[in-house]
């Protein structure tokens, strides 16, 4: 008998497959004495061999599915583990008589500290592989499975406590049928991951990962929000008729391929995409992006193990650049704190994260390590049309002294006779409610605003975007937050200034006619929605939408909203 549970329709998409549960596994274990030293000596062996063979049909994947580079972390690893130093403690630990186990783990964390005591970088990431070389050899003496996501089967549906940014580095996208997380919501990082690789995906499913068991078959519904375990055969006929009907109007969508972003009577419009990395850059011009609206610079920082240094930053902004041509490319500096964690900096705990040290107050606080960033957005202002974002801005002291350390690091490049775009444009991400009201200010100092509408919507509506019993208050549907969108756009235009919008609601077709009428300009939406929202951008003449924009703003419950811009847009 089938069962169904509900979650946040996070992406969009149908998928039906086979459960892949992705839990670590206990790896907790007995020490015991060995008597037969040469034996436990050859069950190490057995297992370092089975893990070696794994790993090298890892890397062999992860060439066509991610990257050579990243194909290459896993070669090293099986040359670690093969290590004659590594293998010789191993093997001197088992003849005193500890279990090889035991062996692996006291030789391996002696191996480990000893890279983590030393300067250099390098030695320090080896101390990382090492402890996934431990986990990778030990769950094979242990006979445990590690949930390896670069190689999954053909029609894996992950089940997940969360999707993060690390996993997926390694996702085997083209065997995901889709996925399902215990936690986040529309707007999490897990979220936009997925929908940035076009999987279905349905979050907040409580005790996912307890209900849904390895193997069966499940339906993720990423329209609706739904995940039915077990389904039967009408339910699978008729889901997949769902699912091909969702191909096909994906399909119609390529009549706007290569089309200029135009409202009903002409109108241009700018139609951007959302990148997380410099290789999603070449996925959004391959969507057909004209720019890019916002590149969340702090995966770049989340991916790392320290801070990157300026030529790693400027090698990724530059790369953007290039692969732009030309075209504008937005980049926020690092927006660290909230739901956004670098471990390695070592932030204090807060009880209220979100109104925390954190974004635009933590990099002025650390004004050096936020001139790094600043020098390399410039050197990189030299290969294209970088312009600086910066986030959380709730006054207009901010945005001076960040201008103050832009000029900073601009005398000193052309003192060391470095190139850079002189003119660098450095606007305002819009996503606080203070930001909202004081638009008007703001204006007159940003060189562009972009509306942060995920926490715009939090921050206005006092509702955290990752909370589910707070989740009925987070929409941009309420006049709050309507009107602070409106504010935003209505006080830029005047300043003559370009404003455009980078959260998701962007991509909502149901907002279309509403940012239309107050003359928002571009629109940064991820890679898959491109088409969807230009199809949107085409359906409206700015009569229309100020006809609609004049009723709906009259309205005063987010309901009423929501079934005005519904009824309007069929
Ligand atoms: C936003 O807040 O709307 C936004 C685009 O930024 P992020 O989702 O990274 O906070
Ligand atoms: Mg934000």
């Amino acid at each position: 008998m089938y069962s169904m549970f509900e979650g946040v329709n996070a992406s969009e998409g149908i998928g039906i497959g086979k459960v892949v549960l992705a839990v670590e596994p206990d790896l907790s274990f007995e020490p015991h004495e060995v008597e037969d030293a040469a034996a436990e000596k050859a069950r190490y062996q057995q297992a370092l061999e089975v893990f070696c063979q794994k790993t090298e049909a890892q890397a062999e994947r992860m060439k066509v599915t991610v990257g050579e580079n990243e194909a290459e972390i896993m070669s090293g690893h099986i040359m670690l583990a093969q290590d004659p130093g590594l293998v010789d403690g191993i093997n001197t630990a088992i003849d005193g008589g500890a279990c090889a186990e035991k062996a692996l783990v006291d030789t391996s964390t002696m191996f480990e500290n000893m890279f983590l005591a030393m300067d250099d970088e390098m030695f320090r990431l080896r101390a990382a592989d090492i402890a996934d070389i431990r986990t990778g050899i030990l769950a094979e003496l242990l006979g445990k499975d590690v949930v390896d996501l670069s190689v999954l089967p053909a029609g894996s549906i992950v089940v997940v406590h969360d999707l993060t940014p690390s996993m997926t580095a390694t996702i085997d996208k083209e065997n995901v049928a889709g996925v399902v997380t215990e936690v986040g919501g529309r707007t999490s990082h897990s979220a936009i991951i997925a929908r940035a690789l076009e999987i279905p995906a349905v979050l907040s499913v409580p005790n996912a990962c307890g209900a849904l068991l390895n193997g069966t078959t499940v339906i993720v519904d990423g329209i609706n929000g739904h995940v039915i375990n077990d389904p039967d055969e009408q339910m699978l006929e008729d889901y997949q008729k769902r699912a091909d009907a969702f191909a096909e109007e994906k399909h119609a969508l390529e009549a706007f391929r290569g089309k200029p972003t135009v409202t009903a009577d002409g109108d241009k419009k700018v139609l951007a995409c959302n990148i997380g990395n410099p290789e999603d850059a070449k996925g959004a011009v391959d969507h057909d992006a004209e720019a890019i609206g916002l590149f969340r610079s702090e995966f770049l920082f989340m991916d790392a193990k320290e801070l990157p240094s300026e030529d790693e930053q400027f090698e990724a902004y530059r790369k953007v650049a290039v692969t732009l041509k030309g075209a504008p490319v937005i980049i926020r500096t690092l927006d660290v704190g909230g739901d956004k964690e670098i471990p390695y900096l070592k932030l204090q705990k807060e009880d209220n994260p979100f109104m925390g040290y954190r974004a635009v107050r933590y990099c002025l606080d650390n004004a050096d390590e936020y001139k790094v960033q600043l020098r390399a957005l410039l050197r990189a202002s030299a290969f294209g049309d970088i312009k600086i974002m910066v986030p959380l801005v709730t006054c207009v002291e901010e945005l001076r002294q960040v201008k103050a350390l832009v000029e900073e690091c601009k005398a000193e490049l052309a003192t060391e006779g470095y190139k850079y775009n002189e003119n660098i444009e450095v606007g305002i991400m819009m996503e606080t409610a203070a930001a909202a009201n004081i638009a008007d200010i703001l204006a007159e100092e940003a060189a562009f605003f972009s509306i942060g509408t995920n926490d715009l919507t939090g921050y206005t509506m006092a509702s955290d975007r990752g909370n589910d019993k707070v989740s009925y208050l987070y929409s941009w549907y309420y006049p709050a937050v309507l009107r602070a969108i409106k504010n935003i756009i209505v006080n830029g235009v005047k300043a003559g200034i370009m404003v455009g919008m980078c959260g998701e609601a962007a991509a909502d077709p149901l907002l279309t006619p509403l940012l239309i009428s107050w003359g928002m300009e571009e629109f940064s939406v991820s890679a898959p929605s491109v088409l969807k929202t230009r199809k949107a951008i085409s359906q409206w003449t700015k009569s229309d939408a100020d006809a609609l924009e004049a009723k709906v703003m009259q309205l005063k419950t987010a309901d009423e909203v929501k079934a005005a811009l519904e009824e309007a847009a069929r």
